[in-house]
């Protein structure tokens, strides 16, 4: 009679929406976006091969024309690709930042697009420069194709504006009750929608939610103008 009217003691609290995750809950939801980013990074990596094996003519593709023409083609589309890659990579240490007390580590974590932007492009320009097959246009075409794409990839790779799980955990624990609001295009997040900063921001593109949203939108730069930064 009495086991009838026992509470059960296991039933989880409701969870308040602006409760920080936990580090599992964190590494969790940033899983799919780390495999899909590496998804992304293998099959630039392909196209790097691919580009290869077309440059020492393992892969015949045709005239030197057609050779050039694929060889650039396959460039691009490993430029695009680590690209894409990286951006998940970014999004995914948005969501379940590096710890800061390891120093490599944490480089590696947030940098780790810049790192596979070299192992896409580098070997390919040093086969290229050492290349004795290729006319010498050709040669110079897509040796200057391959270091642009490496400097491009290389700057939209890098992580501009890191966070440390430190500073993640800090931030979220300040900022757990307070409605934060940040935009589409800024990476700041702000405590008052009537900020100065945000005066100019069309409705559209004004985003609200709890610091951790703002968080995992990569909006980690606290507003010089209303996040009090003492
Ligand atoms: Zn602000």
């Amino acid at each position: 009679m009495v086991e009838k009217k026992k509470v059960d003691v296991n039933e989880a609290p409701v969870k308040a929406k602006n409760v920080g995750k936990t580090k599992e809950e964190r590494k969790k939801s940033a899983m799919p976006q780390r495999i899909i980013a590496i998804v992304f990074w293998l099959l630039a990596f392909a196209c790097e091969i691919a580009a290869i094996l077309v440059l020492n003519k393992t892969l015949y593709v045709g005239d030197a024309t057609k050779q050039m023409y694929w060889l650039i083609g396959l460039l691009v589309a490993d430029l695009i690709l680590v690209i894409i890659g990286s951006q998940f990579w970014k999004k995914g240490n948005d969501i379940d930042p590096a710890s800061e007390k390891d120093k490599t580590r944490y480089f590696l974590q947030n940098q780790m697009g810049l790192i596979v932007s070299v192992i896409c492009f580098f070997p390919i320009i040093l086969l290229l420069l050492n290349n004795k097959d290729l006319d010498k246009k050709t040669k110079k075409i897509v040796t200057a194709v391959a270091c642009v794409a490496l400097l491009v990839a290389g700057l939209f790779s890098w992580d501009w504006n890191p966070i440390s799980e430190e500073q993640y955990e800090k931030t979220v624990s300040d900022y757990q009750a307070t409605e934060i609001f940040w935009t589409r295009f800024g990476h700041s997040y702000h405590t008052s929608k009537d900020c100065p900063a945000l005066k100019n921001t069309k409705p559209e593109n004004l985003f609200h939610g709890s610091i951790t949203e703002a968080l995992e939108a990569g909006r980690n730069d606290p507003c010089d103008f209303c996040v009090d930064q003492s």
